[in-house]
C-alpha cells in the first residue's frame, strides 16, 4: 500500500470534486515567485517549517521537489492560508511538517530510556473511526489496541480520548454564545476548524472576524489542559501528541499563542506534534505492529467521557456536535425550552446535506436558528451573506471539509487510485466514507459534560485559571487579522 504520507485522502479528493478550488486561486507559492502548482496527476511536495515555540518567525524550508526547472517554492506554516487548495482538498501540493519525525524521535528515545517528560497521546474520534474501518474493528477496540501500541511499544504515559477537551470546548462555547447573544451579537461561527479559521484570518475583514467564536478547538484545549492530566505529585513537563483527521491541525498547533510558560522560564509549545490518521497507519506499518491481534489496554486516563471504558463520540455531527450542544443549552437558558433527546440539527437545507438547520422559537415568536455547514462551497455562500449582513443564522458549525471531519484530508484513503474508472472510484469512496460515518455514529455517546465525573471540576479549575490569567488562556484564543507575505485580495 502506498505510504499515507505521500498523498491526501482519496476519499476527500474524489467525493469533493464539486467543492474543489484550484490552489492557484489562493496559494501563496506563485505570489512568492516560487513554483506554480503542479499539473493534475503529479505531486509536488512542499515541506513546511515548524514554528519555534513562542515566536512568529518561521524557518523556511525549501520545497523538496521543485515543480519546474530549478525553482524552489518557499512556504511557511504562518504564510499558508489553509485555503483547502492543498491542505484539505487538492492533489497538487502536499503540505507536510516535521511532526511525524518529532514523534519518531521522541518515541525512540522514550522507549530506550524513559523520558523526563510526562507523555500524552490524544486520539480524535474521527481518526479512530478511520483506523477501525481500515482494520474491520469497532471504535473502543481500536482505541484500546492503539493504546497498547503507544503505551507498550513507545512508553507513552497516557492515551486519551479527545472528547474530554471537546467537552470543555462545548461548555465554553455555550457560555460564549449566550453572552454574545445577550450582548446583541446575533451570529456566532465556530472556530474549531483551522481549515476555515486560518483562511478567514488571512483574507477576511472585521465583518466576518467579529462573528468567529474565540473558543479554542478541542486540540487547542488539549494543549492547555495537558498539565492537569498528570497524576498528582508528578511535576514533569508534559509532551503532547494529537492524532487528527487533517493536516490543517498542524497549522493550528503552530499558532503563536498556543504555548505555555515552563517553571524554569522557558516557553514550550502546547502541542508538540500532530500526526494525521494516515501517518499513524504509516507508524503502525513501519513498527510492524499487528493491530488486529494486539491486546487491548487501558487508556490510562483518569477521566471517562462515557462513564465507562467505552470510547465515545459527541452526538449531533461528525465534527464535534457544537451546533447540537449549544442549541440545547441556549434553548434552555434563553427560552426555557428543554429539547428532546436525539439529534436536532436535521433539516437538510442543501441537496448534498452539507447544510443542515434547526430552529427553536419561543412563545413570543423569537427564534434561534442554528446550522451545520460543511465544505468550501457552503463557506463561500455563508461568508458572502455575512459580509452583506444577510446571514439568517444565529450559530453556524462551519467546517472546511465537505461531510465534516470524518472526511478530513488526513484520513486513511481507500486502496487504489482515482485514475481509472472515475464513477466506480467515486462509488467506492462514497461507500468508504459511509462506513467510517457508520462506525463513528454507532459508537457510544459521550455523556453531558457536566454529568461526567471529573469534567466539571476540570472545567471549573480551567475557568478559574482563565480569570486569573490574561483573560484568554486556557479556553480561548484571539481571532485576528493575520498578515501573509504578499497576499492580495481574494475573491470568493
Ligand atoms: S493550503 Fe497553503 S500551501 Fe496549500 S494551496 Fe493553500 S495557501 Fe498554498
Ligand atoms: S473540517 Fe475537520 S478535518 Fe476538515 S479541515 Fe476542518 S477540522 Fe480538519
Amino acid at each position: 500500500m502506498a505510504k499515507q504520507t505521500a498523498q491526501l485522502s482519496n476519499v476527500l479528493r474524489i467525493t469533493d470534486v464539486n467543492d474543489f478550488l484550484a490552489p492557484s486561486a489562493a496559494c501563496i507559492l506563485p505570489l512568492e515567485g516560487g513554483a506554480q502548482p503542479s499539473a493534475k496527476g503529479t505531486t509536488a511536495v512542499v515541506k513546511v517549517g515548524e514554528e519555534p515555540a513562542g515566536s512568529v518567525l518561521t524557518p523556511i524550508v525549501p520545497m523538496e521537489t521543485p515543480v519546474s526547472g530549478s525553482a524552489k517554492a518557499r512556504v511557511t506554516v504562518s504564510d499558508c492560508l489553509a485555503c483547502s487548495g492543498c491542505v484539505t482538498s487538492a492533489e497538487t501540493v502536499l503540505l507536510s511538517t516535521a511532526s511525524l519525525d518529532e514523534y519518531r524521535s521522541f518515541a525512540t528515545q522514550n522507549a530506550a530510556s524513559k523520558s523526563e517528560r510526562f507523555s500524552i497521546v490524544a486520539l480524535s474520534q474521527q481518526s479512530v473511526a478511520s483506523i477501525a474501518v481500515h482494520f474491520g474493528l469497532q471504535m473502543t477496540q481500536t482505541a484500546r489496541k492503539l493504546a497498547t501500541f503507544f503505551r507498550r511499544r513507545h512508553g507513552i504515559d497516557i492515551v486519551i480520548d479527545l472528547s474530554l477537551p471537546r467537552q470543555l470546548s462545548l461548555l465554553e462555547a455555550a457560555t460564549e454564545f449566550i453572552q454574545r447573544y445577550r450582548a446583541g451579537k446575533k451570529l456566532t461561527i465556530t472556530s474549531a476548524c483551522p481549515g476555515w479559521v486560518t483562511y478567514a484570518e488571512k483574507t477576511q475583514k472585521d465583518s466576518v472576524l467579529d462573528c468567529i467564536s474565540s473558543i479554542r478547538s478541542p486540540q487547542g484545549i488539549l494543549g492547555s489542559m495537558a498539565p492537569h492530566l498528570r497524576p498528582s505529585g508528578d511535576r514533569r513537563p508534559v509532551w503532547v501528541c494529537a492524532v487528527m483527521p487533517c493536516h490543517d491541525k498542524k497549522i493550528e498547533a503552530s499558532r503563536p499563542e498556543f504555548v505555555r510558560n515552563q517553571s524554569d522560564g522557558s516557553i514550550q509549545k502546547d502541542i508538540d506534534c500532530v500526526i494525521t490518521t494516515g501517518e499513524l497507519l504509516d507508524l503502525l506499518t513501519e513498527n510492524q505492529f499487528d493491530l488486529i491481534s494486539a491486546e487491548q489496554s487501558d487508556l490510562g486516563s483518569k477521566y471517562s467521557s462515557t462513564g465507562s471504558h467505552e470510547f465515545g463520540v459527541n452526538v449531533g455531527s461528525s465534527s464535534g456536535g457544537y451546533a447540537e450542544f449549544v442549541l440545547r443549552v441556549a434553548s434552555r437558558e434563553l427560552f426555557g425550552i428543554e429539547l428532546p433527546r436525539g439529534s436536532i440539527i436535521t433539516e437538510k437545507a442543501s441537496r448534498s446535506g452539507d447544510l443542515r438547520t434547526a430552529t427553536v422559537s419561543n412563545k413570543d415568536g423569537e427564534a434561534l436558528t442554528f446550522a451545520t455547514a460543511y465544505g468550501f462551497r457552503c463557506l463561500q455562500t455563508i461568508l458572502r451573506k455575512v459580509r452583506q449582513g444577510q446571514c439568517k443564522y444565529n450559530y453556524i458549525e462551519l467546517m472546511a471539509c465537505p461531510g465534516g471531519c470524518t472526511n478530513g484530508g488526513g484520513q486513511i484513503s481507500i486502496p487504489g487510485d482515482s485514475k481509472g474508472d472515475l464513477r466506480s472510484w467515486k462509488l467506492q469512496a462514497d461507500n468508504h466514507l459511509k462506513n467510517v460515518n457508520s462506525v463513528f455514529h454507532n459508537a457510544p455517546e459521550v455523556l453531558n459534560p457536566l454529568a461526567v465525573s471529573g469534567v466539571r471540576e476540570l472545567y471549573n479549575a480551567m475557568v478559574k485559571e482563565l480569570t486569573n490569567s490574561d483573560g484568554l488562556k486556557p479556553l480561548r484564543m484571539p481571532i485576528q487579522s493575520r498578515q501573509t507575505n504578499g497576499i492580495g485580495s481574494l475573491s470568493w
